[in-house]
């Protein structure tokens, strides 16, 4: 990542086909409700998507990863398992970006988004003043 301010300038991040492919399988399977899940991988590459249930109560409206799942990642994590990067969820009749809801849930803690909607998958950046796009680069695995 080089300069925050102008995030088109770089790709900030890779992910694997099979991953990326993972995350539009689960939209498809999921819709009409939201899927979600984590982003699993190491510096700014992602390797894997990793589906978790959405706890959300009206699940075609938001999602809400399940915490037990989120809490194994983190475990994971300190046993130096792969880096939770960020989180994928999808928008079975929206666009690959932030949702109002999404605003509104967002922590601000610099976690990838990735979105996928419309039939593409979009990645964002939760910054504490926003979301911003992502650029990413497609890799074999
Ligand atoms: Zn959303």
């Amino acid at each position: 990542m080089s300069k925050p301010s102008d995030p088109y300038s770089d790709v900030g991040l890779e992910i694997v086909r099979p991953a990326l492919e993972a995350i539009m399988a689960e939209a498809a399977r999921a819709a009409p409700e939201e899927a979600c899940g984590l982003l699993l991988g190491n510096d700014r590459r992602v390797t894997e998507a990793r589906p978790t249930q959405n706890v959300a109560q009206d699940k075609a409206r938001h999602f809400e990863i399940d915490p037990v799942a989120l809490i194994a990642a983190y475990r994971a994590v300190r046993n130096g398992g792969p880096q939770l990067i960020g989180f994928y969820h999808s928008h079975p009749c929206g666009p690959a970006e932030p949702s109002a809801t999404d605003r509104e849930q967002a922590a601000g803690d610099g976690k990838v988004w990735a979105i996928a909607g419309q039939g593409v998958v979009r990645f964002w950046v939760d910054h504490p003043d926003g979301f911003e796009p992502l650029c990413y680069r497609l890799v074999e695995a």
